[in-house]
């Protein structure tokens, strides 16, 4: 029987280490979601990185032993491989290039090295588990050489590759020092998937320019084999954040917000720690919208959580230290004895409370620089229900393709931004509710299980085509 290997940098379950020993908690991605469906089904397994540092024998049967259970199988990383092949070439050189902050970028051989070896190492773990009539779908950035590392050994192996941050023009690729081995690497798959038409056309100009292979309506032949490359935009589990907004913590955790802000009219803004998510711009509009329009001073909040992440690397840091002091300085400047313009929270949420804040807020703000697709934008639609809400969305988030009823704008437009927020607080609830519904049709329906589905149906399109035209 043909089983699916799914492959990530890090499971579906984490790892920590407490007082009493390694004990294991459910991350709640969208892909272990999605992907969920799929990986424990029979014998399916989901192969990747705990996300701590095990280096004990004992412990690392132990881990292995536990996740075993749970349709998991670890690759254990070291010290140095976890400084030099995730944070190192992966979140500082693969990460800012793509997103293009190509400025941010590191290029040592040393993380190059390690990023090899490590790929190397998934390969191991890969071809220890998988039969030849496998099919083994590899996620993500960190495993861009992993497709044909397992080409080499599987020649005949289905091998699907998705990419969950975009795609940048050829012209960031080429500024790459290992960008032939990278492209090579991906074109081991024989299905390329990337959120957008965008990205899509750029990862084949990529390898054209780049490598001098032609292609035919997303078809590349690579040696004999046809590689096919398509758009596939991912969604979220629409049906649980449907219900998670209606359930009685949502809706408690809503009126302790609205309490607690004096009834304030609310701007939600949700992301993780990054340069590409346009915090601190987004912030200057904030500061503008208030010049711009008094009236609103002491009757909205900024309500502001940012997710810490990545706090080893320097450029981070230097973030959190930026949008500490503006937040800090803004509301300095306006305040009132009884009105802060910006709640501003560095920590994570319980999804029951995410949940009522995109209850609660009637603008959500998501205006990344850069982003893959966005899961915050749909995950605010989702948990609307029959309540109104805008979403301003940037132009550059994947999920713009998608979502056309938002309004769209462009992050380092300050001042279309501030208009932006002034338009949304001021719009008829009728609009808001059409808007909001054409949204919430496309977001049901396109849906993170669709998105499974239709990846692997056009895994199994090309195996069937690729035997047609050898
Ligand atoms: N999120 C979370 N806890 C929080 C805030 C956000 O788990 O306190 C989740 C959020 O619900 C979303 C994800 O983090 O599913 C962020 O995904 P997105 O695609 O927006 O951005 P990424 O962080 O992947 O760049």
């Amino acid at each position: 029987m043909s089983r699916t290997i799914i492959v990530s940098n890090r499971l579906p379950t984490k790892a920590q280490r407490t007082e009493e020993g390694l004990h294991f908690t459910p991350s709640e991605g969208g892909l272990a979601t999605g992907l969920g469906s799929i990986y424990r089904a029979d014998g399916n397994v989901w192969v990747g990185w705990p996300g701590v540092e095990i280096d004990d024998p004992a412990e690392q049967q132990f881990v292995t032993e536990e996740l075993r259970h749970d349709s998991m199988a670890p690759v254990f990383l070291t010290q140095d491989e976890i400084r030099d092949y995730y944070e190192g070439f992966s979140n500082e050189v693969l990460w800012p290039t793509f997103h293009y902050f190509s400025q941010h970028a590191v290029y040592e051989q040393a993380y190059w090295e390690s990023y090899v070896t490590v790929n190397r190492k998934f390969c191991q773990a890969v071809l220890a588990l998988a039969g030849p009539d496998d099919t083994i779908w590899v996620h993500d950035y960190q495993l861009l050489l992993l497709p044909q590392m397992l080409r080499q050994e599987r020649p005949e192996a289905s091998i699907g590759f998705f990419l969950h941050i975009p795609f940048p023009s050829h012209e960031l690729i080429r500024v790459l020092p290992w960008r032939r081995e990278l492209l090579e690497g991906m074109l081991g798959a024989d299905l390329l998937g990337f959120h957008t038409y965008g990205y899509m056309r750029h990862f084949l100009s990529s390898a054209a320019q780049l490598l001098g292979y032609p292609n035919q309506n997303g078809l590349i032949e690579v040696g004999q084999r046809s590689v096919l490359v398509d758009a596939f935009p991912m969604g979220i589990d629409y049906d649980k954040y449907a219900q998670v907004a209606e359930s009685e913590e949502a809706r408690e955790a809503e009126l302790l917000y609205r309490d607690a802000l004096n009834d304030s009219r609310v701007i939600l803004s949700i992301d993780r720690l990054d340069y590409t998510k346009g915090i601190a711009e987004r912030l200057r509009a904030y500061e503008l919208m208030l010049q711009r329009y008094p009236e609103w001073r002491g009757r909205v909040t900024l309500l502001m959580l940012v997710v810490p992440s990545r706090d080893q690397v320097e450029k981070y840091r230097a973030l959190k230290v930026e949008i500490d002091e503006l937040v800090g300085r803004i509301n300095a400047d306006y305040r009132t004895i009884s009105w802060t313009p910006i709640q501003y929270f560095y920590r994570s949420f319980p999804l029951e409370h995410l949940s009522g804040l995109y209850r609660l807020a009637e603008v959500a703000l998501v205006t990344p620089m850069r982003d893959g697709m966005n899961l915050v934008a749909k995950e605010f639609v989702a948990s609307k229900g029959e309540l109104p809400g805008v979403l301003i969305l940037s132009e550059r988030a994947g999920a713009a393709r998608e979502l056309s009823d938002a309004l769209i704008i462009n992050p380092t437009d300050t001042l279309q931004l501030a208009e932006a927020m002034h338009e949304a607080l001021v719009m008829p609830e009728e609009e808001q509710l059409l808007r909001m519904s054409n949204m919430q049709a496309l977001v049901s329906t396109y849906n993170v299980y669709h998105w499974v589905r239709l990846f692997m149906d056009r895994l199994a399109y090309i195996k069937i085509k690729q035997q047609t035209l050898a």
